[in-house]
């Protein structure tokens, strides 16, 4: 939760508002020093306490809200983003990341991790309906015009499974509204009060210990910033002997390249339906080829960046993990040297923060080993065994399935309702029935092949 509004030295507000000290001084370095060491001290303690330090601070909002607007809250503050949060005793989810990385990728990877799932599952469910109602007659064979009289040539197919998928699909990712309670900085932190903002800085460990689980969004400052390893520190700190420390770590390029990949795959099918028929239909390799290695790569080639760069972050998170030193990682104060703007004397969230790791687990390096180890395995079981996995790739592969299902029908639909057959509608039932059956093969069966 390491935050450019809070790693600004607020400590010192904090104790002010504490009442121990005015939170900063105005004489020399000397006799600020022995003032702020009795300061940071106190800080340490109430700390390490892992206390509420007023009634009704540890807050929380829905995830839905935390992810309004496309994550509104992550990329402009407003003193309306408080009021959307509400007192609890449990939180479900505590979102930790650094407020130094980019924050349109955090957006996407938070969207994808709570709507991902969701989005697909019913852009497929509605799609399907689309399918049906088109093949009872009840919706037309283009999107205007009714039942065309002659054989559809451009488009090639009707779009309704294809169009209602995909946008149904982009609607879901960005507007569904998870309810669990996940803690964000700048949702469940008055930042607009100094006192209230400054009590629930002291009391970050009691948010922590209030949170089932910690969610990490990595990007490359994160590691290098003490409040975020703080965080990390506090929740490990904060289970007991019979909780499980449930980190998730995930690396924040992993929303841009699981998100724009369906959406490339959905564009190239869309535009492929553009090609006229008749350059289908008489084999016209030397256009219909490069024709659809054009569509690939434009709608690819962002993917495919992003994709690398990708697994260069999981090369470098792992890298960094191994070599974590809790003492390389920088604070605000120590970078203006302890200096307020007006010139005063500021503490040291450093050596605040630094103490608590080393009270909490004996030593800092016992901590560095414990992310070196325990943090490390848990990157490396969950990006094996979560994120690049058979599910994943059949997630990702969902507007192929949606594609699958129309085609046939579209063309049986087609040819039934022109003759105006009584039959029509069985023998439609069993085009879609043999449409979807083989839409699941191929999805379920020939799409994971091409991540192998
Ligand atoms: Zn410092």
């Amino acid at each position: 939760m390491e935050n450019s509004e809070k790693d600004d030295g607020s400590f010192n507000e904090a104790a002010a508002a504490d009442g121990s000290n005015d939170g900063s001084c105005a004489g020399s370095l000397d006799d600020a020093d022995e003032d702020f060491r009795r300061m940071e001290e106190m800080m340490v303690e109430v700390l390490c306490d892992m206390k509420p330090r007023a009634p009704d601070i540890i807050r929380a909002v829905p995830a839905g809200r935390a992810l309004r607007c496309c994550g509104r809250a992550f990329r402009r503050k407003s003193p309306m983003l408080f009021r959307g949060s509400f007192p609890t005793d449990k939180i479900h989810e505590f979102w930790s990341h650094s407020w130094h990385g980019n924050s349109q990728i955090k957006v996407v990877t938070a969207l994808f991790l709570n709507n991902g799932k969701i989005a697909p599952l019913i852009a497929t469910a509605i799609a399907l309906i689309a399918v049906i109602l088109y093949t009872a007659g009840l919706l037309p064979m283009r999107f205007h015009g009714g039942i065309p009289t002659s054989i559809p040539k451009y488009p090639r197919a009707s779009y309704w499974a294809k169009a209602v998928g995909f946008v149904v699909f982009c609607i879901c990712l960005l507007c569904w509204q998870p309810a669990k309670s996940v803690f964000v900085d700048v949702l469940c932190i008055n930042q607009y009060d100094p006192k209230q903002k400054s009590l629930a800085l002291f009391s970050m460990p009691a948010f922590l210990k209030a949170s089932e689980s910690l969610l990490v969004l990595w990007d490359p400052t994160y590691t290098r910033r003490l409040w975020c390893c703080f965080e990390i520190a506090a929740f490990l700190r904060s289970r007991t002997s019979r909780q499980t420390a449930r980190i998730t770590v995930r690396p924040t390029l992993l929303g841009p390249v699981f998100v724009s990949l369906p959406i490339a795959l959905s564009v190239v099918i869309l535009g492929l339906g553009f090609v006229p028929v008749e350059t289908m239909d008489s084999g016209n390799h030397a256009v219909v080829w490069p024709m659809m290695a054009g569509f690939a790569s434009v709608a690819f080639y962002w993917s495919v960046t992003k994709l690398r760069e990708f697994f260069r972050s999981v090369d470098s998170l792992h890298r960094e993990l191994q070599q974590f030193q809790c003492n390389d990682c920088l604070c605000h104060c120590c970078a203006v040297d302890h200096r307020k703007a007006d010139g005063r004397w500021m503490a040291c969230d450093r050596r605040v923060l630094l103490s608590c790791i080393t009270l909490w687990f004996g030593s800092v390096e016992n901590f560095d080993s414990m992310v070196r180890s325990e943090v490390l395995a848990c990157l490396t079981e969950q990006l094996s065994s979560q994120v690049l996995t058979y599910k994943q790739f059949l997630v990702m592969a969902v507007p192929v399935i949606i594609t699958w299902i129309l085609p046939p029908v579209v063309w049986n639909g087609y040819s039934t309702r022109r003759r105006g057959t009584k039959c029509g509608w069985r023998l439609r039932s069993e085009q879609l029935l043999k449409s979807c059956s083989e839409a699941l093969a191929g999805h379920l069966g020939v799409c994971p092949l091409f991540s192998l």
